[in-house]
């Protein structure tokens, strides 16, 4: 018998779906989901000290030093126990992905393969509520009024580095920090890689791949009992 849930890392470029297909699995298999980025922004907004040291990378878009997040993250990691987690936004690099391993076992790495093209295509067409971050498309998940946030009825706005051309510097960044790490999961045969030109095309193969690889009822019989708060960061 298993003695714990699964431990899955998703890793996919700006504009994959990655989140979208973590909240999918949360949903469905009750797993926590752990976001290097929500952690973070988490923190800027409650102005920690983490909080105020990371804004001056976050506001730059580079990424936070290793010694800012490794802790956070591990403590994190510490709290979800033995239920099933997914882990969003970490590593970005082989020093955070040797971090990792002296801190769990991971069971599958999720690579989601989207071409640049498709991305870009997407990502004209993102629309995001700022304070609360919900995100709209109006091709596939379309405001219920053009334009205003289906909640609260704000105004949505462009990210602003979702412009194409800093799209593509984001994407031309993201394949040389990642590379390494893909590398990295693929010599110790944890990389599965999905490929298609959108994230409501990849769900269906993703959840296919996690009950393959983890089992539905071993999967279920790890739901958490109540949602936890991984963000306070309080071992
Ligand atoms: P994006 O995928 O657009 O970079 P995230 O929400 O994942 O958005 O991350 C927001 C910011 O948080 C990043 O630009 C970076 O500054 C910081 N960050 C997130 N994850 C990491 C990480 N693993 N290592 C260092 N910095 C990170």
């Amino acid at each position: 018998m298993r003695l714990r849930g699964f431990r899955a890392l998703i890793m996919g470029p700006p504009g994959s779906g990655k989140g979208h297909i973590s909240e999918k699995i949360v949903k469905k298999y009750g797993a926590v989901h752990i976001a290097a980025g929500d952690i973070l922004r988490k923190h800027i907004n409650e102005h920690t000290p983490l909080g105020k040291e990371a804004e001056k990378y976050t506001r730059k878009g580079l990424l936070v030093p290793d010694a800012l997040l490794l802790g956070v993250i591990g403590t994190a990691i510490y709290k979800a126990g033995n239920r099933n987690w997914i882990l969003d936004g970490f590593p970005r690099n082989v020093t955070q992905a040797k971090h990792l391993e002296n801190v769990a076992h991971l069971d599958m790495v999720i690579n989601l393969q989207i071409p640049d093209e498709a991305i870009m295509e997407m990502l004209k067409f993102r629309l995001v509520h700022v304070p609360s971050g919900r995100v709209y498309n109006m091709g596939v998940k379309a405001p219920l009024v053009p334009g205003l946030d289906d909640v609260t009825g704000e105004r949505l706005e462009r990210r602003a580095d979702d412009r194409p051309k800093v799209v593509m510097a984001r994407l031309s960044a993201f394949d040389k920090q990642m590379n390494p790490v893909i590398g990295f999961y693929r010599k110790q045969h944890l990389l599965h890689t999905i490929t298609g030109r959108h994230h409501q095309i990849l769900w269906p193969m993703v959840e296919r791949y996690l009950v393959k690889r983890w089992g539905l009822s071993a999967i279920r019989s790890f739901r958490p009992k109540r949602n936890l708060d991984l963000l306070t960061c309080k071992p």
